[in-house]
């Protein structure tokens, strides 16, 4: 914020140097008179008609730009407008729901309804199934949005094409950056709801001569898959000999698709690196999980990030137990489905896919699939393209295809940095290319000298991310309203560094998915402190200790 003096006016980025030195002690909403403007260059996606978002702090306007439309910008404006700020979300899309616009048909809801539901707004009983379809999450998130009043604070084909920190300018100076159809927002924070799987999809790199270009087929990512209409996407795979890249869930459910269209007549190969846990149904484990992931007494087996020596010891001494609970989820996973046959048992224990969140559940009747032969499973861990299709790890033969499709995921960190305009900010709001992204609490992120005023929701995920999101937006309220007592700079980077050797030390080589399941609980215990709720929500010692904790619990947490 305060560092981006004069970018926009003289079009030149300052040093670090220079910013620190110029930088202003602005605290947001604070009875500041420093002018301290956010600058986000927008853009009517539909119209081409180029705007922009600036925001004053001096105005104290309680203005705030949300990003995104999607559930997490929801809950975002409807926290802050129920705390009395004047929320605009920015949605490119021309709807509300987010990446479930544009699922595959075959999408359903992997969390069950109960998990997967706002504090206070409970799920139709139109909804039966407990794993709903991704038209009926739609509905879901058009209903809230319609509930609490969120369509008018909402600009629809509007996509942020860039931030940019501003200060000192006059009206006279913004006004002259409506230049060309460009338009200027006021907003004086910024929260970032862009969502992690959609925008920046991950392509692999290959040695030239080896990568798509020599192929003669079709290469497309899931991403663009799932933006096809569903009769589109089915003449795209219909008689199609078909490779996946990737057995995560996108890959699983895009050869689920391609099975049930072509049978075994053309089977669909899937190429899997890395074998995950996922569950067979999470109805039925969904409420193991509960118990035995999901309450006080299962984080009590965890170490956990800033922990007290006592709770370090429990966690310690409780080592074996966890590690034997997690054997016997595993033996029961291995024994209800034939994994070991087609290759599908992870070397890694269930507990990193667990904390990494890297586990979902299996398609509908899938190892139906894989033992009638529509579906088929290659292990390689790299794989080149050839004229008649790809060729993998220890075989000569091409596996010859006609479409390969990648389901290699997004680059969710690449998607946050372009947003922002200047270089130095780009670098900045990333950190060290080794680390995830540095944000406090899971969501704010910080200046050099002071707390920002940016905030990421949807980032870093949850047993539910309804749930996760709710919390965060909930903080983020309290924080805007002056409610928080924020640490200084220090201790947030050493608070950051703590909950990031946490995840290195459960989620190992993917603990950049940036998820908090495993210690949920007690993450969601500090922002209750911070908020200055009680932590503790359930009646009764054994509640508090076995009972799973969900959004229930959290009710009651707002001010008003
Ligand atoms: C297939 C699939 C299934 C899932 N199932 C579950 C589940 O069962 N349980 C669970 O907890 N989670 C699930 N998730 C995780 C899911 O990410 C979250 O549940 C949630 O829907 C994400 O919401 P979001 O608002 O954070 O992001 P998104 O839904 O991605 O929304 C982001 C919004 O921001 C908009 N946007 C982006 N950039 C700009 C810009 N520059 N300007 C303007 N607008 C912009 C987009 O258009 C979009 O509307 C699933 C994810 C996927 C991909």
């Amino acid at each position: 914020m305060q560092w981006f003096h004069g970018v926009v006016k003289n079009g030149s980025v300052p040093q670090m140097s220079e910013l620190v030195q110029k930088s202003l002690p602005v605290r947001l909403y604070s009875a500041s008179t420093t002018a301290v403007h956010v600058l986000i260059a927008s853009i009517d996606h539909w119209s081409k008609n180029l705007f922009a978002i600036v925001v004053s702090i001096a105005e104290m306007e309680r203005r705030v730009a949300i990003i995104g439309a999607g559930m997490s910008g929801l809950v975002a404006c409807k926290y802050l407008l129920q705390f009395g700020f004047k929320p605009v979300v920015f949605e490119a899309d021309d709807g509300v729901g987010g990446l479930w616009r544009h699922t595959m048909e075959s999408t359903k809801l992997q969390s069950t309804k109960l998990l997967y539901q706002f504090i206070d707004f409970p799920w139709p009983s139109s909804a039966k199934e407990d794993n709903p379809s991704h038209n009926q999450v739609l509905d879901y998130f058009n209903s809230y949005a319609q509930h609490f009043s969120l369509i008018p604070h909402i600009r629809f084909n509007s996509k942020v094409v860039d931030i940019d920190y501003v200060g000192g300018e006059s009206n006279e100076e913004m006004k002259s950056w409506e230049l060309s159809g460009w338009q200027v927002h006021k907003a004086e924070f910024v929260v970032l709801c862009i969502g992690k799987y959609s925008g920046f999809p991950n392509i692999p790199k290959f040695p030239p001569g080896q990568g798509p270009e020599v192929f003669d087929g079709k290469v497309m990512h899931s991403m663009d898959y799932s933006n096809l209409d569903n009769v589109s996407a089915a003449e795209l795979i219909k008689g199609k000999r078909i490779t996946v890249i990737g057995s995560m869930k996108s890959g699983l459910d895009l050869a689920a698709e391609c099975a049930n269209a072509n049978g075994v007549k053309y089977p669909c190969t899937i190429i899997q690196r890395t074998a995950h846990w996922f569950f067979p149904d999470f109805n039925i484990w969904g409420v193991i999980a509960g118990y035995l992931y999901f309450n006080r007494f299962a984080e009590l087996l965890v170490h956990k990030p800033g922990e007290s020596f006592i709770l370090s010891l429990w966690a310690t001494l409780l080592t074996p137990l966890s590690w034997g609970i997690g054997k016997l989820v595993e033996t029961a996973l291995k024994w209800k489905l034939p994994r070991q046959k087609y290759g599908m048992v992870p070397n890694h224990n269930i507990l990193q896919d667990l904390s990494t969140c890297l586990f979902a559940v299996f398609p509908d009747n899938f190892f139906d699939k894989l033992k009638e032969g529509s579906i088929l499973i290659k292990k390689s861990q790299s794989f080149s393209f050839c004229k008649e299709g790809i060729i993998i790890d220890g075989e000569v033969k091409p596996l010859k295809s006609d479409i390969v499709f990648f389901a290699t995921g997004y680059q969710g960190d690449e998607k946050i940095k372009r947003i922002f305009k200047s270089p130095l900010f780009q670098n900045y709001i990333i950190g060290r290319t080794t680390s995830t992204v540095p944000l406090y609490r899971y969501s704010h992120r910080w200046t050099n000298n002071s707390p920002s005023n940016s905030q990421l929701i949807g980032y870093a995920e949850g047993a539910s991310n309804t749930f996760s999101s709710e919390m965060k937006s909930l903080w983020l309220a309290h924080f805007l309203d002056g409610n928080i007592e924020m640490p200084n700079i220090r201790q947030m980077v050493k608070e950051v560094k703590l909950w990031e050797d946490n995840l290195k030390q459960y989620g190992g080589k993917f603990y950049w998915k940036r998820c908090i399941l495993h210690c949920g609980i007690w993450y969601h215990d500090q922002l209750c402190k911070d908020m200055k709720h009680n932590p503790k929500r359930k009646k009764g010692f054994f509640a508090e200790l076995f009972e799973p904790y969900g959004h229930a619990d959290y009710m009651g947490l707002t001010r008003k």
